[in-house]
């Protein structure tokens, strides 16, 4: 198959397992962390991958990471956005760097890795987008005005790019996780997080594989019919 595709975040959780299903399915997959060293070379050893050290939220650095993909395999055909932090806190309590740092991380990336790939996916008429959201963007979550407001914000991105880029073979979709069993809901506070498994439907946290199925659909070559979309993946708590 040989198209080449950026995974953000892609050294753990949720990317982890969505690089690991596009490198099963022939991609050449590049995943891109920023501090976390140690995992990312275990993740590099256990797959094969190969992976990248930038800050998704600093505009330069996306551009001068995307530059050195393109050196090392070619054009990108495939960018998810789906790095992304939290610093959940009560509004009234929030300090101006837990909004900023959220923001930039959750949003404005999308904004910087996108620019750096759009113009070499138009220019050769083929491109798939797929921006990582999530349920708390679609319906607000106590405690997280911040990634509340990037997750829904993805949504409009999301959008806006699709119309931009349907006439040039480009397909922009969001993807909306539900709970999911990584280190992000690991790090939550235990006796929040089982009240809202007893609110999930299916009665359990999500697994990355099955975020990861849904962006295999989305970034293959057949998908070319669905764009500005949103595919919710949330056992049913939501129901949007
Ligand atoms: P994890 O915390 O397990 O992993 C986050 C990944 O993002 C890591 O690889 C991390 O790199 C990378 N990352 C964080 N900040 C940056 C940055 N500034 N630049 C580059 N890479 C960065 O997250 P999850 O797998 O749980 O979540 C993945 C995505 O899915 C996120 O966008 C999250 O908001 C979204 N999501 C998650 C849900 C869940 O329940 N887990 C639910 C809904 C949405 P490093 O290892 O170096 O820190």
């Amino acid at each position: 198959m040989g198209r080449i595709a950026i995974v953000t975040g892609g050294t753990r959780g949720i990317g982890a397992a969505i690089a690991g299903r596009l490198k099963t399915a022939g991609y050449h997959v590049v995943a891109v962390f920023h501090g976390n060293v140690t995992a990312a070379e275990a993740f590099h050893q256990e797959t094969g991958i190969a992976v990248r050290q930038w800050d998704v939220s600093d505009y330069q650095a996306c551009a001068d990471g995307i530059a050195t993909v393109r050196d090392m395999l070619g054009q990108v055909d495939i960018l998810v956005n789906n790095a992304g932090i939290t610093h959940d806190v009560m509004l009234h309590k929030m300090a101006p760097e837990q909004w900023h740092a959220v923001m930039a991380t959750d949003l404005t990336s999308c904004f910087n890795m996108c620019r750096g790939v759009i113009g070499g996916m138009r220019e050769r008429g083929f491109g798939r987008i797929v921006n990582i959201s999530s349920v708390n963007g679609q319906r607000g979550q106590a405690g997280q005005t911040n990634y509340a407001a990037a997750k829904a914000g993805m949504l409009g991105f999301t959008r806006a790019l699709a119309l931009e880029s349907a006439p040039k073979g480009i397909t922009v979709n969001a993807v909306a996780p539900g709970y999911i069993a990584t280190e992000m809901v690991g790090a939550m506070d235990q006796v929040l997080l089982q009240r809202i498994v007893a609110q999930i439907p299916v009665g359990r946290l999500g697994k990355p594989d099955e975020v990861a199925r849904i962006v295999e659909l989305l970034v293959s070559d057949d998908a070319g019919y669905i764009t500005g979309a949103t595919f919710s993946a949330n056992g049913g708590q939501y129901m949007a």
